[in-house]
């Protein structure tokens, strides 16, 4: 290979994951033909007294820096690249857009392992079958281990030999069953002859327009709003959207707001496709994560479901993107990188040319407000699938009304009944712990949490008071700390006290309680989803984990146990959020031929906002809610972008934030609307101080310039010493 230290060295210019809103530029290494290397390839630099790892944009014949001082490349890491052209280009829209370093948004794309530099090897595609010992082996036999037997069943399930990445999460139970040569290896891959292994329903007629026509726009870009109520048949609409793509040889990239929550999302689509399917989230391993990502980057994999972090995932045969449950909000990241995986993908979308799909019983006003806009498309489900019925609302007016915590009588009495018949009761409520406060019977003193302006709540199982925010904790006591002498009583209602009381009340019934603190250990809410559905349990207790896609088919009766708190919150969103949470917890019940009832207990049984929704249903209501947010000039009617800074005193966010309020009105030319400084809705959070600024302007193009205008000044100002200050472009929440 030439040597690059002719006179017309050429510049290598490297994005590296640092918070410095630049790039950098090296020599190539000494062994290197630069003009034989491409954008996209990972490259090993030093970088201060360390290396670090960067990714190669540009081979440039000139540099602005001083060419003597600049150090050479240690080593190229990729012989192709990883990040095609059309790739490096969102990522550069991205960065530019949300204001965030190139280098930190390039890392986002990348899977942990190969940040650190660790090969861009695929593990080689093997694939397993049963062996004859395996075909004859008993279930009985394996009833000790619980994981081998649950492979089995899988193996049992199919017909065909299953891939290396349909097993990517058995691994351990594999290799016992290896060892016991009851599965068997192939080296060769064996080739799906089928793209399809369950058989397609048949398709009623909305669902052949939503599947026609999203089909019809494969190839070119277009984005396609599918609202249909839960229940509706969205999946079995992706699915047969899918399989055209199929036929079609591309990549489908499915993106779920929380995958480890929705396992039986996973199933279905195994169960029905016989094509490599990957999964991509952060409760897999990094070697997982690289390989998911791999086999979608080489095309080993066809279908990638992922959480917002599969988003940058390299396609080879780009072909469709499906947002599913596009209106949650943790499709925005909400720290570092703060970006939208629903807008991004959309600009993916169309920097691909190929379809969007987003899906929802309860779109998200954004998106509706882009149909009105007629940039989107709507299609819609307006009907359950097969025969399940609509639920049906009551409002159960709880003023005056005798509570046993939190169980209104009629309430209890509905509860009777429905079990009595044999089907199951699902209760929400969106708080966990045994109770949110935790009040002096003596002195009145609650417990707070030192490093927040937050309450303590009580955790009786663990024996803790624990801080929801920081999560500091301490032992649970029974006498108050400050008088020294007062008995220390728990106040409101969390999803623990909820479960002691029904243990109380319906004793011999059994009941599962599913929240972020019974399902910690992993497989142990697929375990609960799998006993629910099999009709072990009569009571199922959860916060809004359970509004998240699941399929209960024998819950006829849904109670959500209070919805005053969402009400009123200052929050310009929460009512949308509250609504949302409403139909999606009341779309659990009577999915199968049994009708379901949704009670809601609420001492605001008149409140308009709550009458719209259950009289006149979501849709009303979101036209309802855009009309007032039009009205007071509010997204989507207009685009924020939110400052927020923290310190370990008040002083100097707030000095700060004065003076980027002054440097962003000397650049103002008055279209930008800039509100506050402000002490965050929670001011002190784990010992830290938090302010805020709002931007806000009708037009998206005047914020982004003045926000280009002045960021680059920040830095300068002597008030940014000492603080940690993010922004924010379109905040899903000012918290
Ligand atoms: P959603 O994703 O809108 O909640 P699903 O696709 O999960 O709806 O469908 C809900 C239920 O209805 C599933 O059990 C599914 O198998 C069934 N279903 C969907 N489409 C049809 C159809 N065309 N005919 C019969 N059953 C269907
Ligand atoms: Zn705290």
């Amino acid at each position: 290979m030439a040597k690059c230290d002719t006179p017309h060295s050429l510049f290598l210019q490297v994005a590296i994951a640092v918070p410095l809103d630049r790039l950098f530029d090296y020599l190539a290494p000494d062994n290197c033909d630069a003009t034989t290397l491409q954008p996209g390839v990972r490259v090993l630099v030093p970088f201060g007294k360390s290396h670090k790892i960067g990714i190669l944009l540009a081979i440039n014949e000139h540099s602005e820096f001083d060419k003597q001082r600049l150090k050479q490349v240690e080593q190229i890491l990729d012989n192709e690249p990883l990040l095609s052209t059309a790739d490096l280009k969102l990522l550069q829209w991205a960065s530019h857009y949300y204001h965030h370093p190139l280098g930190e948004v390039l890392a986002c794309a990348f899977p942990v392992a190969l940040r650190q530099g660790k090969p861009a090897v695929l593990e080689h595609a093997l694939s397993y079958s049963l062996t004859a010992l395996g075909r004859e082996t008993q279930p009985e036999m394996l009833k000790r281990a619980p994981k081998q037997l649950k492979l089995m069943s899988l193996f049992h399930a199919q017909s065909e030999a299953l891939s290396q990445t349909d097993l990517l999460e058995h691994k351990s139970a594999l290799k016992l069953l290896l060892q016991k040569a009851m599965v068997e290896e192939h080296k060769t891959p064996t080739a799906t002859k089928n793209i399809i292994r369950g058989s397609l329903l048949e398709a009623n007629n909305e669902q052949k327009q939503a599947i026609s026509a999203i089909s019809a726009n494969l190839g070119r870009f277009s984005v396609s709003l599918l609202e249909g109520v839960t229940g509706s048949g969205k999946t079995e609409v992706y699915m047969q959207v899918i399989t055209t793509a199929l036929i079609k040889g591309l990549q489908i990239l499915v993106l779920l707001p929380e995958i480890s929550l929705t396992p039986q999302l996973e199933q279905r689509f195994r169960k029905r496709f016989s094509v490599p399917i990957v999964t991509f989230h952060s409760k897999l391993t990094d070697k997982q994560r690289l390989n998911a990502w791999l086999s979608m980057q080489q095309g080993h994999a066809s279908i990638m479901l992922g959480t917002r972090s599969a988003l940058f995932t390299p396609l080879h045969k780009p072909g469709l993107i499906i947002l599913d449950e596009e209106h949650d909000t943790s499709f925005k990241q909400q720290e570092g990188f703060r970006f939208s995986a629903r807008d991004v993908a959309i600009i993916r979308a169309k920097h691909l040319s190929i379809p969007v799909v987003l899906g929802s019983a309860t779109p998200s006003l954004e998106s509706l407000f882009n149909v009105d806009q007629k940039r989107y498309q709507l299609l819609t489900l307006a009907n359950r699938a097969g025969n399940a019925l609509a639920p049906e609302f009551r409002v159960l007016d709880i003023r005056n009304k005798k509570m046993h915590s939190g169980l209104s009588d009629p309430l209890i009495n509905e509860i009777h009944a429905t079990l009595a018949q044999g089907q199951q009761v699902l209760l929400f409520l969106n708080r966990r712990g045994f109770a949110p406060v935790q009040i002096c019977h003596q002195c009145g003193g609650i417990s707070r949490c030192q490093r927040c302006d937050a309450n303590l709540v009580i955790h009786v199982q663990e024996n803790v008071l624990r801080c929801h925010h920081c999560y500091s904790e301490q032992q649970l006591t029974k006498q108050c700390k400050a008088c020294k002498t007062g008995e220390l009583q728990a106040l409101g209602l969390g999803t623990e006290r909820i479960e002691h009381i029904l243990t109380s009340l319906f004793a011999g019934k059994k009941l599962v309680r599913l929240d972020k603190d019974t399902t910690q250990r992993k497989g142990s809410l697929e375990s609960y989803l799998e006993q629910i559905n099999r009709g072990e349990v009569d009571i199922i207790l959860g916060t809004q984990m359970l509004a998240k896609g699941h399929h209960f088919p024998n819950v006829t009766l849904v109670a959500i146990l209070d919805i005053d708190s969402g009400l009123f919150s200052i929050d310009f969103r929460a009512g949308e959020k509250l609504a949302q949470m409403i139909v999606q917890v009341a779309g659990r019940a009577g999915r199968a031929d049994k009708p379901g009832k949704v009670i809601l207990q609420t001492r605001q049984p008149q409140h308009p906002l709550l009458m719209t929704l259950l009289k006149q249903g979501y849709r009303a209501f979101a036209q309802a809610v855009l009309q007032e947010r039009h009205q007071a000039s509010l997204p989507p009617f207009s685009y924020q972008a939110l400052f927020r800074v923290h310190a370990t005193n008040q002083e100097a966010p707030l000095a700060f934030l004065t003076a980027l309020c002054r440097l962003l009105k000397q650049n103002n030319d008055g279209k930008i609307q800039i509100l506050g400084p402000v002490a965050a809705p929670m001011l002190k959070r784990a010992g830290q101080f938090r302010f805020q600024l709002l931007l806000q302007s009708s037009k998206r193009q005047d914020l982004h310039s003045l926000l280009d205008t002045i960021l680059p000044g920040i830095p300068k100002l002597k008030e940014a010493k000492g603080v940690r200050w993010t922004l924010d472009v379109d905040p899903v929440d000012l918290y």
